[in-house]
């Protein structure tokens, strides 16, 4: 039997909009990426093979169009094996219940972020008065209250696999939130990598909108832990990725994503740390 769930009690659709909005990107064979308005959403598995798994769950009010997406790719009444969760932001959580009515799937994320997942936590604030304008300014009206999914989330395996996703490993991947993880597969270097980096400025309302590609640290204005942050973004650059998909924004491949990896690792303060802010002040 489902234990009872529930979205945090300020869970309510966002107004969020970007050009690629609605569209499915196939990045590999195996690899396809669902953009749902502002956030990513990614299949992992073959279509020729009725097995898959999904990465993270989207904004709230998107599950008719994540299952859409969903069946277009594996066919009507595809079911994925298991939902892997980066980490719990409501953006990435946001449709989740209905997905878990729906399929009947287990839900696994990082032990760390479980508190988050099962009501017992919210997130720290996010930070309203960090540099960056509109989306940090806006980012006071996001949901922050925890999710509640009940027994319906497990955490990943200790040994660093992830459960229906053979070949891949979860890699933690802290700052953005503590229990966040990234996927990586070694054999052909793919890495899912969550929003320990993305490749849009999620602070430009301009750029958010038009998908500009362009490595950046993680989203602002739910960062917290900018000294680990900066530490997972070098773990992630040190195993040199031949293919990236993230939370927010286009995928890289090869040149563009280890330049652009290497560069970010390099200016980190100036690419990825805010100049000012409550989770920065201290630091500095
Ligand atoms: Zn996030
Ligand atoms: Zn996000």
């Amino acid at each position: 039997m489902m234990s009872r769930m529930q979205y945090g009690s300020d869970y309510k659709k966002v107004p969020a909009y970007s050009m690629e909005s609605g569209k499915t990107t196939e990045v590999l064979p195996d690899l396809c990426t669902y953009t749902n308005k502002i956030v990513n959403v990614h299949m992992v598995g073959h279509p020729d093979e009725s097995r898959f798994v999904l990465v993270d769950a989207g904004l709230p009010d998107s599950a008719d169009e994540i299952i859409k997406a969903v069946e277009a790719r594996f066919g009507e009444g595809a079911r994925p094996e298991a939902i892997i969760l980066t980490h719990g932001h409501f953006d990435h959580v946001g449709s989740i219940i209905e997905l878990i009515e729906k399929w009947d799937t287990p839900v696994y994320a990082h032990k760390i972020e479980l508190p988050y997942l099962m009501g017992q936590e919210p997130y720290p604030d996010p930070d309203p008065t960090v540099e960056g304008g509109m989306m940090a300014k806006t980012a006071s009206m996001f949901p922050k209250e925890p999710i509640d999914l009940g027994d319906n989330v497990q955490a990943l395996p200790a040994d660093g696999t992830v459960p229906h996703m053979p070949g891949f490993e979860w890699i933690h991947t802290p700052g953005h939130t503590d229990g966040h993880v990234s996927l990586y597969r070694s054999s052909d270097g793919t890495l899912i990598v969550g929003d320990a980096f993305v490749t849009v400025q999620q602070d430009s309302l301009y750029k958010v909108m038009a998908q500009k590609k362009e490595i950046q640290g993680p989203p602002v204005y739910f960062t917290t832990d900018w000294e680990a942050a900066r530490a997972s973004v070098e773990k992630l650059q040190s195993i040199k990725p031949n293919t990236a998909v993230f939370g927010h924004g286009k995928s890289l491949q090869d040149e563009e994503l280890r330049e652009g990896l290497e560069r970010l690792v390099e200016n980190f303060d100036e690419i990825a740390l805010p100049s000012h802010g409550k989770y920065v002040d201290d630091e500095k």
